[in-house]
């Protein structure tokens, strides 16, 4: 598979690198001061597994994005948050008598938010991938997410919600997002939802 190539890294990169370096990667790795370059030498994680497949983030990316799993206030979220809010419609956060504590929902129009971020909610496009390495610690998480959020999504709409989910990468371009919302906001609910 052919990988992008990779951009120069600066030396704040490289420290950053190896502060980063975790336990059980320091024990594959060789530190080896790049000749001729002056500064902190680089990092080298030696492959992984005989397919010389290596986590493609640093450890420091990788553990901002084992931070953000199940946490609130992600930024796709606050993106959206943002927009609905800037569009006039009014919403509850993270509601815990519903079925997997909706993320944004509008209880007087029966909608209802998901915002998902693709790599821990495991979407098909290129912010979802799976890291290359511990694949056999990864796939089975992710899977074991996306059928949580399926199951999560199917109890809202038997409880009469009317269900969006927004991904992360659909945050990024603003305009359509906002048709999106404005098109979901916009239609008709079939079913009253009842208040507990
Ligand atoms: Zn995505």
């Amino acid at each position: 598979m052919a990988r992008a190539p990779r951009r120069r890294r600066g030396r704040r990169q490289d420290r950053i690198d190896r502060a980063g370096c975790t336990l059980d990667r320091r024990a594959r790795c060789t530190i080896k001061p790049v000749s001729g370059q002056k500064g902190l030498p680089r990092c080298r994680t030696l492959p992984q597994n005989q397919n010389n497949m290596a986590d493609t983030r640093t450890p420091t990316q990788r553990s901002a994005i084992m931070r953000a799993v199940g946490s609130k206030n992600t930024k796709p979220e606050l993106v959206v948050r943002r927009m609905a809010h800037r569009l006039g419609y009014r919403f509850r956060l993270h509601v815990k008598a519903l079925p997997g504590k909706p993320d944004i929902v509008f209880a007087s129009r029966n909608k209802i938010i998901l915002v998902h971020g693709c790599f821990w909610h495991g979407h098909g496009c290129r912010y979802g991938k799976l890291p290359k390495s511990r694949l056999e610690f990864w796939r089975p998480k992710i899977a074991a997410n996306r059928i949580r959020d399926r199951r999560t999504a199917k109890s809202l709409r038997s409880l009469g919600w009317k269900v969006l989910v927004i991904w992360q990468c659909q945050t990024k371009d603003l305009k359509s997002l906002e048709k999106r919302l404005e098109r979901f906001m916009a239609q008709e609910s079939d079913r009253q939802h009842k208040p507990n």
